[in-house]
């Protein structure tokens, strides 16, 4: 799974933690800055476009909803499925 333990950087300017492995940002953070945890800092947005992305395409792969493959757009789907439509 993409989601993972999360981490932060003790790099001074560094606000946030990191739980989503294919985060570029995460991924910059050199090894001897990295520490476990959260930090109290708030979740990477990248990480959190992530995470969302991937449960959206388990809704989508997992769903038989009529739009899927029929030309629905994955955010008209997110819509429907999250009771918005
Ligand atoms: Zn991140």
């Amino acid at each position: 799974m993409p989601v993972i333990e999360p981490i932060y950087s003790i790099e001074k300017g560094c606000e946030v933690y990191h739980n989503h492995s294919e985060c570029t940002e995460r991924n910059n953070i050199e090894a001897r800055n990295i520490r476990a945890g959260r930090g109290e800092k708030r979740l990477c947005k990248h990480c959190q476009n992530l995470a969302s992305q991937d449960h959206l395409m388990t809704l989508a792969a997992m769903s038989n909803h009529p739009l899927f493959g029929k030309g629905g757009s994955l955010l008209e789907m997110a819509a429907i499925l999250t009771g918005k439509k």
